[in-house]
């Protein structure tokens, strides 16, 4: 008896020596983004490799979905009016993906609105209020559904003046193309942090969920913490990038595509919690269009135990789906907290 205990100890340290997770963390700018990932595996040089693969794989993305790179899939779009003779299949896919989410939002999600962003000037920072019949001419331009019973096939033509930007979907999509880099090298914790899009892998190596802070748009603090495992937690919002008139109207980078302006929505921001990065990302800027009373009624009506939201109001209300009740705290005294039930 006297001798198993030293034998049995010895057993314990080497098991729990091999469960040891190393946290490997890279930063690298791409998609106009500062990003973090953070991984956890069985040694540094894994971890290393892993970040690496990662990194590689977004910017190989960027390089399909920029609209700036001359090189890009997008860019030669937009520039040539058909799609390419090798449609990556990457793009294909986003296609096709917007263009159900184009339709089930009514068009508020629209990656169409390039010519109109740009007329703002939100492409150069050389920021202007278009008239009113300019804005009107180039919405002609915006029309997604044109797009959405298309083959995409090779160099089938666009329609003259439309140009697709997928800013508020392209980083979601590189989430969930990490996440199956992630899964590929049996990585069982990790975190990635794409400015306001976090991408949360399992959970934190000692079991306990990751607490992810939703930026307070009115102090720059966290307003909330949400408990998570496995989540894309996204959010939009006006606050992020916009510009100012000499009389203080604030004009955002998020546009209504009924009306070819930056959104007047209600919300000052929209957070939404789902596995899907792309999903996550797309809705985010779908339902702040939507504003607080439409959003809610899309979310009703799209029933899904795997899709949460965090609306906070121009108000200061803070409204949010039951189904994160138990995972979420408010760190900000709100004007009034409203839990939304089904
Ligand atoms: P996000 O930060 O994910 O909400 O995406 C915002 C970015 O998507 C903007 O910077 C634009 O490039 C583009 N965008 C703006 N409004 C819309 C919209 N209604 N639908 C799709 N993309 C949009
Ligand atoms: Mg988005």
């Amino acid at each position: 008896m006297k001798k198993t205990f030293p034998a049995l100890f010895i057993v314990l340290v080497i098991v729990l020596a091999s469960c040891k997770q190393t946290k490997t963390t890279e930063s690298f700018t791409a998609m106009n983004t500062f990003m973090t990932v953070s991984v956890y595996s069985s040694s540094t040089k894994k971890g290393q490799s892993v970040c690496a693969d990662i990194q590689n794989r977004i910017e190989e993305l960027e390089n399909i979905l920029s609209t700036t790179l001359p090189t890009s899939d997008v860019y030669y779009i937009n520039h040539n009016k058909k799609f390419p003779e090798k449609l990556k299949p990457e793009l294909l896919e986003i296609l096709k993906f917007s263009s159900i989410i184009y339709t089930k939002t009514d068009s508020a999600f629209n990656p169409a609105l390039f010519p109109v962003i740009r007329e703002w000037g939100f492409t150069t920072e050389n920021y202007k209020v278009p008239s009113n019949q300019r804005i009107k001419e180039l919405l002609l331009y915006t029309d997604y559904s044109a797009l959405c019973d298309s083959e995409y096939a090779a160099g089938v033509p666009i329609n003259e003046g439309m140009e697709l930007d997928f800013g508020a979907v392209g980083k979601g999509y590189a989430a969930d193309e990490a996440v199956k880099i992630l899964q590929e090298n049996d990585i069982k914790s990790a975190l990635l942090d794409f400015g306001g899009n976090i991408q949360t892998i399992g959970r934190k190596p000692d079991g306990s969920l990751w607490r992810v802070g939703i930026k307070n748009p009115w102090t720059g603090n966290a307003a909330c913490a949400l408990n998570v495992e496995s989540k894309a937690v996204v959010t939009s919002g006006g606050y992020e990038r916009f510009f100012e008139d000499e009389n203080g109207n604030r004009y955002i980078h998020i546009f209504d595509s009924k009306t070819g302006r930056p959104s007047e929505s209600d919300l000052e921001s929209v957070t939404i919690i789902t596995s899907s990065g792309k999903y996550a990302d797309c809705l985010s800027t779908a339902l702040f269009v939507m504003g607080k009373t439409a959003a809610i009624e899309w979310w009703k009506a799209n029933p899904d135990p795997d899709f949460d939201y965090i609306l906070f109001t121009k108000n200061r209300e803070l409204i949010y789906s039951a189904g994160i009740k138990d995972f979420i705290e408010p760190l900000y005294q709100f004007t009034s907290v409203e839990i939304v039930q089904r």
